[in-house]
């Protein structure tokens, strides 16, 4: 059987591996990444991406075509069946610190063509479409995979094997991974519809009806589009609601149907699910391979971005020989949390919309309407920052410095740590003879202050390649910790902080 080799093979081109593979290309790791399909995934899936993960899409080369292509959310509203506010979001300011509106309303598939456009271009990584993953076997050193293409199966051999392929995931199955269940299982159909005679948007507010006769969800996506969500009530099947005339019938109450083009349509089951092991031995899982949850955050395809962006920096580093594998483990000890807390989120939300009794429904009104409106009134939710791989008060999202040119530093910095310092020094061009990206403070703008803030006195602030900040600090000692946390994992990083 022909065999090829690489350092790593991506399974699955998802949004995730798509990512991953331009993270890993623009490091210039030699990658394969093999998608069963020939096209992009035709059915409705994301629609809103939060300001972080369009900052680190930017970083991969998919942010621009979403942004041109893509709607701000000005409110997500949870309404009862009388259409009382039960809670409302709204986002702060145009644009968070990341430079990145709060919640971009967008076309998955838009997202999908603007990566697979990038990774063309990117001459280590090497696409493969219409390649399906078989079955693999661990070698010692590494994997080796056979693949179903469309003449004959052959053989990859690779260093490290990454399962982004969904979440029937078989990269999972293959190295007996099992899944723990957070306890969410309900069937929903989606309909994204495209809006006739140049309509741009019916609203640009995201609702849930939280109405135990039937809960829907009606979300704006790109401009002229427009997602409804309809829980499946107890005893009807996907079949019984994917007809024209039934789709129709459910849409009525909220659009004039003959005003829409039904584009996609799907029943899904949403689920809450996290794998128990992101990584065993040269197998890695990263997006709904490694964790699924219910879309009523809007951020499954935002989780798995983070993970790309946690894991590429890493995967380098170690086949360099820069870091000790035991780096590859801080990336579950990393994102496992963060994915819980989002996913229990994620899962009590929909528990509110999800309500199909009706005195349960009245008790839940009850209870959320005896709060004083505006106190049901918040800023959309932050997420947490990073609470392991940083130095003591590290951790937070950096926020964008702009340059006095109105440009990002992230489009001149892409992928990698950045160093920035007061004044430059030995550690600094240390850093910067490895492949991190060393600025002067005084170079940014920074018309908001933020940057100043983060550094306070500080002679420097270190940030990784996911644009978490690793260490505010003196810069011999935030070089130091993070060699030292590239080489053996993120404890010894902490204890040369302390010292
Ligand atoms: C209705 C709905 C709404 C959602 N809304 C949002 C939202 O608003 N915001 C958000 O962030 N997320 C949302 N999500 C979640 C988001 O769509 C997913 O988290 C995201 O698509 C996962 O990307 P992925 O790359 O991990 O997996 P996938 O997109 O599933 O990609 C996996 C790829 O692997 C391929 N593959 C599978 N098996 C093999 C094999 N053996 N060999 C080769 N290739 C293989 C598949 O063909 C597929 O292309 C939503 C999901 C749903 C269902």
């Amino acid at each position: 059987m022909k065999r090829e080799e690489t350092d790593v093979l991506i399974v699955g081109l998802g949004p995730v591996g798509a990512a991953l593979a331009v993270y890993l290309g623009s490091s210039g790791v030699s990658t394969i990444a093999i998608e069963r399909d020939t096209g992009v995934y035709p059915l409705p899936r994301a629609a809103h991406l939060d300001h972080e993960t369009m900052r680190l899409l930017h970083l991969a080369g998919g942010a621009e075509a979403v942004a041109k292509a893509s709607q701000p959310l000005s409110a997500y509203e949870f309404r009862n069946g009388a259409g009382e506010l039960l809670m409302g979001f709204r986002p702060e300011g145009d644009l968070a610190p990341t430079g990145w509106p709060t919640s971009s309303m967008f076309h998955q598939p838009t997202l999908e063509d603007a990566l697979r456009a990038r990774l063309a271009k990117i001459p280590c990584v090497s696409v493969r479409l219409g390649h399906a993953l078989s079955t693999y076997e661990e070698n010692g050193g590494g994997i080796v995979a056979t693949v179903a293409g469309p003449d004959v199966a052959h053989e990859i051999a690779a260093r490290l094997i990454v399962g982004c392929d969904g979440g029937n995931s078989v990269v999972r199955r293959v190295a007996g991974i099992a899944l723990d269940d957070l306890g969410f299982d309900e069937p929903w159909l989606v309909i994204d519809t495209r809006l006739k005679n140049g309509v741009e948007r019916l609203s640009t507010i995201g609702l849930q009806h939280c109405d135990p006769a039937r809960p829907v969800t009606s979300m704006p996506m790109s401009p002229g589009r427009h997602r409804w969500e309809f829980m499946l009530m107890p005893g009807e099947t996907a079949e019984d609601v994917m007809s024209d005339a039934r789709l129709a019938a459910m849409l009525a109450p909220f659009a004039d149907p003959a005003s829409l083009d039904i584009e996609r349509r799907a029943v899904y089951r949403f689920h809450a699910l996290i794998a128990r092991q992101w990584r065993k031995g040269h197998t890695l899982l990263a997006g709904d391979a490694a964790h699924q949850m219910p879309p009523f955050m809007g951020q499954g395809l935002c989780s798995g971005t983070r993970d790309a962006a946690n894991l590429a920096w890493k995967i380098e580093a170690v086949l360099r020989g820069r870091a000790n594998e035991s780096l590859l483990d801080s990336y579950q000890a990393e994102r496992e949390p963060h994915v819980r807390m989002i996913t229990e989120m994620a899962v009590a939300m929909g528990k509110v919309v999800c309500t199909q009794d009706a005195e349960a429904a009245r008790l839940r009104d009850e209870n959320m309407l005896a709060t004083p409106e505006a106190a049901r009134r918040s800023a959309m939710p932050g997420l947490d920052g990073l609470k392991s791989g940083v130095l003591p008060g590290g951790g937070a999202v950096f926020p964008e410095p702009w340059l006095p040119t109105g440009a990002r530093l992230d489009d001149l910095v892409r992928y990698a740590p950045i160093l920035i310092v007061r004044d430059e020094c030995e550690a600094s061009a240390a850093f910067g003879d490895r492949g991190g990206f060393v600025a002067r403070a005084g170079f940014f703008a920074d018309s908001h202050g933020d940057l100043a803030a983060l550094m306070g006195d500080a002679a420097a602030v270190l940030v990784r390649p996911d644009r978490h900040v690793f260490g505010v600090g003196a810069t011999a000692t935030l070089v130091a910790a993070w060699n030292a946390y590239l080489a053996s994992g993120v404890a010894k990083a902490e204890a040369i902080a302390a010292a």
